[in-house]
């Protein structure tokens, strides 16, 4: 007699296209809706956000301390919350008007407020994504920035494929990392690294690897979001002054 058969897997959750089509249903009935909290009204000189999801957006750059071989990261906001939002969207979904906000948010608080560098580069998604969604929102961040930091935009960066990183050490990480991107040239400069979002900065440092092997000089890096706790009053205090300049009052209210 044959065993019983085991029991049937709970069927799989239901794909998300139907709250994706009914989201993109709603961005177009009502165009000025927070893309935050989906609210029906945006900030109207805002990023597509209502006034309370743009309140805790911040006015410098935040420092996110200097993961390996970079010489300083920044983030340009949390990743819960619009920006967050924002970015989730251009990602998944290739909204691009979505990707523009969080760039131009991203330029404004660059300009003046970052160290001196002679290039601007990008973190390259997996080219399956890149060729899916037939936009890369890391490249139109970093010619945004760069047009800001009235500087070069330039892919240094090529990305070959995935690797599983789970369970693996913080070593073993790093090197898969790695191997995932290939620099382009010899960007024998200052660079700055944009990237969507920054979690441990394993990517910025993998990547930060990769041009100064080939030899760049210095890298920093800025990103859209970051995830994790916020950076500590007096680093922020230390790290985020613009150079040479007055702070903007605005921010210490924060
Ligand atoms: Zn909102």
């Amino acid at each position: 007699m044959l065993p019983p058969l085991p029991p049937l897997p709970p069927p799989p959750p239901p794909p998300l296209r139907a709250a994706e089509l009914l989201d993109h249903l709603l961005d177009l009935t009502f165009p000025d809706r927070c893309r935050g909290c989906g609210g029906l009204r945006a900030h109207p000189k805002g990023l597509l956000g209502c006034p309370a999801c743009e309140a805790p957006l911040p006015l410098l750059p935040l420092w996110r301390g200097a993961p390996d071989g970079l010489e300083g990261a920044w983030a340009c906001g949390p990743h819960d919350g619009l920006l967050g939002a924002l970015v989730r969207r251009g990602k998944m979904r290739a909204d691009i008007w979505a990707v523009e906000r969080v760039a131009a948010h991203m330029a404004r608080l660059a300009r003046g407020r970052l160290p001196p560098v002679d290039v601007v580069t990008w973190v390259p998604s997996p080219l399956w994504r890149q060729l899916r969604r037939s936009v890369e929102p890391t490249a139109l961040m970093a010619i945004a920035v760069a047009k800001a930091l009235g500087r070069p935009h330039r892919m240094l960066l090529d990305r070959s494929g995935g690797h599983k990183l789970a369970g693996k050490g913080i070593g073993d990480r790093r090197r898969l990392l790695r191997s995932q991107y290939r620099a382009r040239g010899f960007p024998q400069a200052r660079v700055l690294l944009i990237d969507d979002v920054m979690t441990t900065g394993a990517t910025l440092s993998a990547c930060a690897d990769e041009l100064l092997a080939a030899g760049a000089e210095r890298v920093w890096a800025l990103t859209a979001t970051h995830q994790g706790k916020a950076p500590d009053a007096l680093d922020v205090l230390i790290a985020g002054l613009p150079a040479g300049g007055a702070p903007d009052r605005a921010v210490w209210a924060r």
